[in-house]
């Protein structure tokens, strides 16, 4: 197995659980994945001020419940502790190389495959594994835009998310931050409580929900039987309905309206970012035009001065370590059965390669288990040529309601998902 984060440890459970053998490589210097404290001079998405957007009942594992002291959105340091005591409870981490990161995956003629890894002395293994378990999660690779005209011009910083870890740093600096997802929001509801004038440059609208609605985390409405029997539809005008009247049009606090309906694209969760807005903390701006030395031009014709960008554009998946063209297909869509299986790589799973609205510790718990059946036999696979027709249909579902992105390509229902993963 590949990789030691929230998705790891349910799939180390789940193989310990059905009496398997197995070993788990991660490269960092101790489990819990994104959520972890990076070390000093190591990057990471997990900033100081990250706490779960999904509620803590959800978030935990189902047989292990994070603490009774913790608050329903706990902060990122208290889940990386929450995920380290699951895994002495689970029994799991004599299986884990810690500081071993994997090269290379690949098939044998025997049909086994060689992994190659290289540990913390720089000293490189091949060993060979019946199955492979990939859990090595899809928030690498930060993404950033082209540069923008007149950046080599720019004095000031441009750094990704994965290189921002706190608001004090940039005290009495003036900060844009690109974006409107989960670190966009975040960064700068942050940034707004140290440095002197924070910006939100925003190029699309996205759905901003608060964590709760009627005083219920957001997860919980997601499986609350009266949410779960209306049709998308009626879910949609219920919760346009209830954002009306908690806070009005996105275009009251000078961000642009989406230019599409709730449930289309990934929503951004976020209690901070329009009250910080309204306390003058945030000032919402459009998208980018030119740098020019010290000052940010935007699409309207305005300009800010500032000392750092911070750019909150996303992640993008990248597994260099498998064979080419797995497991994202030549559409650039991630092409699984049931989101876990590759069907032209046999013994080649996937674990946590899935984006839910709402928490994603049910869906791989659920996928482990599946994994862990199908490798102790107690489970079997169809054929490639079924597998292959459940990915083009589900790709063609999934590109209607979110369009053809790769991140799209990951999206899943969660109910509707469980209870295919259920009948596996
Ligand atoms: C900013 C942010 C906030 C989020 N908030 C929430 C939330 O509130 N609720 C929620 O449910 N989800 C949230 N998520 C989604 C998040 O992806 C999941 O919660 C979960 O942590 C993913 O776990 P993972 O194990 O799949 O991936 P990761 O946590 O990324 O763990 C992958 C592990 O694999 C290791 N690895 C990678 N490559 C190699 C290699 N070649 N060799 C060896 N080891 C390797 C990494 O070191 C890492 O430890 C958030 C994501 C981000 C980026």
């Amino acid at each position: 197995m590949i990789g030691a984060g929230l998705s790891g440890l349910a799939a180390a459970h789940a193989l310990k659980s059905e009496g398997l053998d197995f070993v788990c490589l991660e490269q960092a210097s101790d489990v819990g994945g994104l959520w972890r404290q990076p070390q000093a001079g190591e990057r990471g998405p997990g900033y100081l001020s990250l706490h779960l957007n999904t509620n803590k009942r959800l978030t935990g594992y189902a047989d292990f419940p994070m603490p009774a002291s913790y608050p329903v959105y706990p902060r990122h340091s208290d889940v990386a502790v929450y995920l380290r005591s699951f895994a002495e409870w689970a029994g799991v981490l004599d299986h884990i190389e810690l500081g071993t990161t994997v090269e290379s995956v690949r098939r044998t003629s025997d049909g086994s495959w060689t992994v190659v890894s290289r540990d913390s002395r720089g000293e490189r293994t091949a060993r060979d594994f019946t199955q492979v378990i990939v859990a090595s999660g899809h928030n690498t690779d930060p993404v950033l835009p082209a540069p923008a005209p007149g950046s080599d011009r720019f004095r000031g910083t441009i750094l990704h998310a994965l290189d921002y870890r706190d608001g004090s740093d940039y005290a009495g600096r003036d900060v844009v931050v690109v974006g409107l997802g989960a670190s966009a929001v975040d960064i700068a509801a942050d940034l707004s409580r140290h440095a002197a004038r924070t910006v939100l440059s925003v190029r699309r609208g996205l759905h901003i929900l608060p964590k709760q609605v009627f005083g219920m985390p957001l997860d919980d409405v997601a499986e609350a039987p009266w949410w779960t029997r209306m049709s998308l539809e009626e879910q949609r005008r219920f919760i346009e309905q209830a954002l009306l009247v908690a806070r009005g049009r996105l275009s009251d606090y000078g961000l642009p309206e989406p230019d599409h309906r709730i449930f289309a694209s990934a929503v951004t969760i976020s209690d901070e970012i329009l009250t910080r807005i309204r306390h003058g903390g945030v000032t919402p701006k459009p998208a980018i035009d030119f740098l020019d030395e010290d000052r940010v031009v935007f699409t309207d014709g305005t300009s800010v001065r500032a000392d750092v960008i911070v750019h909150c554009t996303g992640y993008r998946m990248a597994y260099p370590f498998l064979p080419p063209g797995c497991p994202i297909g030549p559409q650039g869509s991630v092409e699984l059965y049931k989101r876990v299986v590759a069907p032209d790589h046999p013994g080649l799973h996937f674990i946590g390669l899935v984006r839910p609205h709402g928490s994603v510790t049910r869906l791989v718990e659920a996928q482990s288990r599946w994994v862990a059946r199908v490798a102790a036999g107690k489970a079997a696979l169809p054929e490639p040529e079924v597998m292959r027709k459940e990915i083009a249909a589900y790709l063609a579902g999934i590109a209607d309601q979110y369009g053809p992105t790769q991140g799209a390509s990951i999206q899943v229902d969660v109910a509707p998902y469980l209870e295919e993963l259920r009948q596996e």
